[in-house]
Formats: C-alpha cells, sequence, structure tokens
C-alpha cells in the first residue's frame, strides 16, 4: 500500500490555510485521491473569499469548511468547537499547521513589528492551534489508530507542523545564506523547536510530532521559479505522511522523507 494510500484510513484530517497554495493542493489531493480521510476539515480565514476552495467542497462531501484565523485566540477556540461537534467521539486524527507568511526584509529593513508579526503567524499560532485541538487528538489517539495497534500514525493522532529548510541553522551556509529573510526564517527556526517541543509533551499520549519542509513550490509564496508544482510537493508529502510512525516521532524531515538537521 502507498502511503498516501493510508489516508483512507483516517477518520478526520485538519488543513489549516487551505485557500491556496499548499494547504489547497493538500485537500483537494486528499479528496481526489482515491484515499480520502473519512473528513477532511479546511479552515481558512476568508471562507467566502476562498472560491476555489468552495468549488472543491461543492464535489465532494467529505470537505468541510471551517473558518479560522490563526492569529485569533477567540477564532482558534471557535473552530476548535465546530471541529468537536463535527468529529464527536472519534475526535480529530490528523493536524496539519500549514498557514504561514514571509515577510522579505533583510537585516537593513527588518523591523521589531515584522519580526513579531511573522514569528506570531509561523511559530506562536501552531502552538496555540494544537494546544486548542489537544483534546481532540487525544481523544482519537485513545482510539489506538487503525486496528487498534496502539502505534504511532496518522490514522491515530499526529500534528504535522509545514516548516521550511530556511528555518534550518545547520543549513544556513552558502546558497542558502544569501536568502536573507530575517523574520520568516527566525520564526520556522521557532516552529521547528515548538515541532521538537511538543513531541516530548506529547508523545504520553500517543500523537506523533514533527515538521516537514514542503520543498520550494510553486504557490503565491514559493513564486514562479520554484522548480515544484504544489501537486508534486502535495504528493510526495502525503506519501510521507501516510508511512510515519514512531521512528519520525520529533524529527524535521523533508518532503521526500529524509531527515533534516535542525
Ligand atoms: P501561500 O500560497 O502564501 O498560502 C498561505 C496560506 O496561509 C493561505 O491559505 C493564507 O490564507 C494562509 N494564512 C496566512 N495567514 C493566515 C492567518 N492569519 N489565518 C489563516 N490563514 C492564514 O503559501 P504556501 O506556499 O502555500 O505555503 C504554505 C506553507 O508552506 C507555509 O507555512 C509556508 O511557510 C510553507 N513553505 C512554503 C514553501 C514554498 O516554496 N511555497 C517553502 C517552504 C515552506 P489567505 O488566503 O486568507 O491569505
Amino acid at each position: 500500500m502507498s502511503g498516501a494510500m493510508r489516508f483512507g484510513q483516517c477518520g478526520s484530517v485538519l488543513v489549516t490555510g487551505a485557500s491556496r497554495g499548499i494547504g489547497l493542493q493538500m485537500v483537494d489531493s486528499l479528496a481526489g485521491g482515491g484515499f480520502s480521510p473519512g473528513k477532511i476539515i479546511a479552515t481558512t480565514r476568508n471562507p467566502d473569499g476562498a472560491q476555489n476552495l468552495q468549488d472543491l467542497a461543492l464535489k465532494h462531501p467529505n470537505i468541510h469548511i471551517i473558518p479560522l484565523d490563526v492569529l485569533s485566540q477567540e477564532s482558534i477556540d471557535k473552530c476548535a468547537e465546530e471541529v468537536s461537534r463535527l468529529v464527536q467521539d472519534e475526535g480529530l486524527n490528523c493536524l496539519i499547521n500549514n498557514a504561514g507568511i514571509n515577510l522579505m526584509t533583510d537585516f537593513h529593513t527588518v523591523t521589531a513589528d515584522k519580526m513579531i508579526e511573522n514569528f506570531r503567524t509561523n511559530a506562536v499560532a501552531p502552538l496555540m492551534i494544537t494546544k486548542a485541538f489537544l483534546p481532540l487528538l487525544k481523544a482519537a489517539a485513545s482510539r489506538g489508530g487503525a486496528g487498534g495497534s496502539g502505534s504511532m500514525s496518522i490514522q491515530r493522532a499526529a500534528v504535522i507542523n509545514i516548516s521550511s529548510q530556511l528555518g534550518s541553522v545547520e543549513l544556513n551556509w552558502g546558497e542558502s545564506a544569501n536568502i536573507k529573510w530575517f523574520p520568516y526564517r527566525t520564526s520556522k527556526c521557532a516552529l521547528n523547536m515548538v515541532s521538537r517541543c511538543m513531541a516530548t509533551d506529547l508523545e504520553p499520549d500517543g500523537i506523533l510530532c514533527l515538521a516537514i519542509h514542503p520543498g520550494w513550490v510553486h504557490t503565491d509564496m514559493g513564486g514562479p521559479q520554484a522548480p515544484l508544482s504544489p501537486e508534486e510537493s502535495t504528493s510526495s508529502m502525503l506519501s510521507v505522511f501516510g508511512g510515519l510512525s514512531e521512528k519520525a516521532h520529533g524529527l524535521f524531515l523533508s518532503f521526500t522523507g529524509e531527515v533534516l538537521p535542525w
């Protein structure tokens, strides 16, 4: 069975930032790939403006669009309540923290406000969202996953943080060092640490946690020169997610499944 096929045994998957780019493609691939989870919860801060997502939801009744502005605690709490009503006792199997921003400023133009804005969206929000969804993730984990195996997997309970290779301190040399985006790079570096800390704290509950780099992808953020299409990045990531086990818990992976240095 290919990794992505395992989503077919997954009760629910939630993707943040599903209005466009990688998040929208994940929802599309999950819904149309022949391995669709029971419920795909696609969150966006502006459902009325997310026309492509609305079109997908018309075609696939297992897509549920729920409003979520990742910067608002009130919005996060409301979203968690709505998801709780949707999934009930089954809980939430897989939370994908994908929403992100990139404020491209270098050493000379960076300001404290830009650092904080990028940090709040890319590092603080995934942590606050995971905290709000923890009861639902725990409920799913306590059911033991596919076949009640009790091992870690996306079919049981997982938090996947979409990070970036640009958040790696160790890889910030040579060509990579020429990308001088202080707010973005440091926020993804912080998200990597959030992912690793969550892995320690959520391990006793059997909730798999990791950070993943999606590759350089042709989206509004990645730009037109990016070598990967959203389909290519997402298809590879979904295949990796489907095959995840305890071995990947607490790691920083590339979209190909390779382990990246922090
Ligand atoms: P994108 O095309 O710019 O899309 C970003 C998504 O995040 C949009 O859906 C956007 O919603 C959402 N978002 C931003 N702020 C939000 C907020 N406060 N509340 C709710 N949603 C919010 O970016 P992308 O390329 O798909 O990137 C997705 C993830 O991959 C990001 O975390 C990014 O850092 C990471 N990544 C991307 C690349 C790449 O090459 N593209 C490389 C490495 C990592 P709106 O439509 O409402 O603005």
